[in-house]
């Protein structure tokens, strides 16, 4: 929601502008030499690195009539750390670039780096730089995301082996959840400008959608267990996808059982409501920014004891296929379907 007060951005210019938004950072990273004010930052990093970028798109990516400004600066930084801590790296610098209508205030921008950062302080990541430019209509942000990890430890998507044992964080299917109930309220919005915006009980799966996080606690557990994931992808177009990711980097075959698939029951609910299979909402529906790894059978019990980790299958022979194990017994091959599928179902 923007607030009352309105300034044109033409009245502070692009570098009164980048200063408003960037005048109080402090880098927090010995890595991060210099910052926001010369041509380009300097980083030193001290190991490895990893480098990411992701792109949000008005209309596409984000709707602004149910996305609040500054959950839509955090969650474009979440969704570039997610990427870092897919590789088992911690993410240590990132660089925004942004292009705006005159749409937008000096207020509405505020409001998205606030958001942005909200997400480095939680995150411990500097903001080092970026780009401001004009758009003729609407709001793009591209964040880059920069990460540091020993080279032995990182974790790439080709190295999953017959035998490991498929896991994943938290819960899925949420955030699609979210997503199709803020789009049923916009529908009634639209048709009925008066009506009012019916989000209670909806808290959890809202949350999903509109404000993930990025799973640090994970990779820091990762660490301290001496646990090295022998594959690792993070989930941001539903669990079908990513498993055929790892499979066929990997070649390896997988059984995912349905019983093992967490699935909140919120979300649960809220799919038998809309008239979806909820399996079909963890398979299918994005976003929701858990991490997907293998690991050693020897961790099993390392795994096990994470109140938060669900061991949910087990690396195959590539012959023997991708398949999912239902809850009444039956296998069924995994597709990969991207989630507008689901709507058809709705
Ligand atoms: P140049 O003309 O050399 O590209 P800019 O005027 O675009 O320089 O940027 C000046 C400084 O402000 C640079 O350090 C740049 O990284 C930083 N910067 C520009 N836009 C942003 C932004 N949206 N967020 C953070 N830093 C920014
Ligand atoms: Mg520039």
């Amino acid at each position: 929601m923007e607030k009352a007060k309105r300034t044109e951005i033409s009245t502070l210019g692009e570098f009164g502008l980048i200063d408003k938004l960037t005048q109080h950072i402090q880098l927090k990273n010995t890595s991060s030499v210099k910052g926001v004010g010369d041509d380009a930052a300097i980083i030193q990093p001290a190991t490895t690195q990893v480098i990411t970028t992701d792109i949000l798109v008005e209309g596409i990516h984000f709707d602004l009539v149910y996305t609040p400004l500054k959950h839509l600066g955090y969650k474009s930084v979440i969704v570039n750390l997610s990427d870092v801590y897919a590789m088992n790296a911690t993410p240590k610098q990132i660089l925004v670039s942004i292009a705006i209508s005159n749409r937008f205030s000096v207020e509405a921008i505020e409001e998205i780096y606030e958001g942005i950062q909200l997400a480095c302080t939680k995150y411990n990541v500097d903001l080092i730089g970026g780009d401001t430019t004009a758009s003729p209509k609407g709001l793009v942000i591209n964040v880059v995301a920069i990460g540091e990890q020993e080279k032995s430890k990182i974790v790439t998507r080709n190295t999953a082996k017959e035998g490991d044992l498929l896991c994943v964080t938290g819960d899925l299917g949420g955030a699609y959840m979210g997503l199709t109930v803020l789009q049923r309220e916009k529908q009634v919005f639209l048709n009925a400008p008066d009506a009012s915006i019916e989000l209670a009980g909806n808290d959890y799966i809202v949350g999903r959608q509109l404000k993930p996080e990025a799973r640090k606690d994970i990779i820091e557990f990762f660490a301290e267990e001496n646990i090295i994931p022998t594959s690792m992808i993070d989930i941001s177009d539903g669990l079908s996808s990513e498993i055929l990711h790892l499979c066929k980097q990997s070649n390896v075959g997988c059984q995912l059982n349905e019983d093992g698939v967490p699935i909140a029951n919120e979300t649960y609910d809220k799919a038998l409501e809309f008239g979806i299979d909820p399996i079909n909402c963890a398979l299918s529906g994005g976003e929701d920014y858990e991490l997907l790894f293998t690991i050693l059978p020897s961790d099993k019990n390392k795994v096990n004891a994470h109140p938060d980790i669900s061991i949910i299958g087990e690396m195959l022979d590539e012959n023997l296929g991708v398949k999912l194990f239902t809850k009444g017994g039956n296998y069924h091959d995994i597709i990969s379907l991207g989630w507008n599928s689901l709507k058809d179902e709705a």
